[in-house]
């Protein structure tokens, strides 16, 4: 049993695509040992209907802050996807909002196509197109640099290698990477350990270990952890093989966000 468990990536009902409510989670992270979640509900700037909820979110939060005041640390967040591609859009919410967290996702191939919607079989799709283009965007997000975490980064292969059994090499990929990697080190953003792949057929983290390593060798310290739960019962889900990943490249904190400044918690 770990300690200082804080999920920094969880859904409510205010996601699309998200099961459980806000009351619901909250109830879950008390009964599971939970010190702190970040509600981070989807902003796709792409997709309209997938935008409308995190306001909603915002707005009830409070309520619960007050209801699991010493009991549970709940931090306004948001999943902001495409931010670098639609500047206006994500400005305008982050300007409109206080935030504790902002992640930055890349989720789309093409406007408004998300990855995890590609159909890999189809003899027309390249994986090796859609990798290229993904990891270009998350360098082009780690430019634009306005969030404070990048989340899952390796996001196709929850998909290629997670539902499709296609095998994912990132050696292609290394110099663009190590390029973000080293953007991400330099400007104080943090990466998240995103566990999700542990329930979607891929078994591992994302991103894989040898990122993870490679964020570490370059001077980054500040990791995160994000279970992606989409429903209460996935809250803090795999944290403990994550930690231990993490504690085995030699991390000796994690974070969590505050007014959008990392406190660092120690890994036990
Ligand atoms: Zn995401
Ligand atoms: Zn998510």
């Amino acid at each position: 049993m770990k300690l200082n468990l804080f999920d920094s990536h969880v859904h409510t009902s205010h996601s699309h695509d998200g099961q459980s409510t806000m009351e619901e989670v909250c109830a879950q992270a008390v009964s599971r040992g939970v010190m702190g979640v970040a509600f981070t509900d989807h902003y796709e700037c792409d997709i309209p209907e997938q935008r409308l909820g995190v306001r909603d979110a915002l707005a009830e939060l409070p309520r619960f802050r007050q209801q699991y005041q010493g009991r549970l640390r709940l931090g306004r967040g948001i999943e902001l996807g495409q931010g670098h591609l639609y500047p206006e859009m994500a400005e305008e919410i982050l300007g409109s909002e206080e935030f504790d967290l902002v992640l930055g996702s890349v989720h789309t191939y093409s406007p408004g196509v998300d990855i995890g919607a590609i159909n890999f079989n189809k003899p027309e799709v390249k994986v090796s197109d859609i990798l290229e283009k993904y990891f270009r965007d998350c360098y082009d997000m780690a430019v634009w640099g306005r969030f404070d975490v990048m989340a899952h980064l390796g996001y196709p292969e929850r998909y290629i290698w997670g539902k499709y059994r296609i095998p994912v090499s990132f050696a292609p990929y290394e110099d663009i990477i190590q390029a973000t990697l080293k953007l991400l080190v330099e400007t104080g953003k943090g990466l998240e350990v995103n566990t999700s792949g542990y329930r979607q057929g891929l078994g591992k983290t994302i991103p894989i270990l040898a990122i993870l390593k490679r964020y570490y060798q370059l001077g980054g310290r500040i990791v995160t952890l994000g279970s992606d739960a989409h429903r209460a019962e996935d809250l803090a889900a795999d944290f403990e093989v994550a930690m231990d990943i993490l504690t085995g490249i030699g991390f000796e904190y994690f974070a969590f966000y505050r007014e959008r400044q990392p406190v660092m918690l120690k890994l036990i």
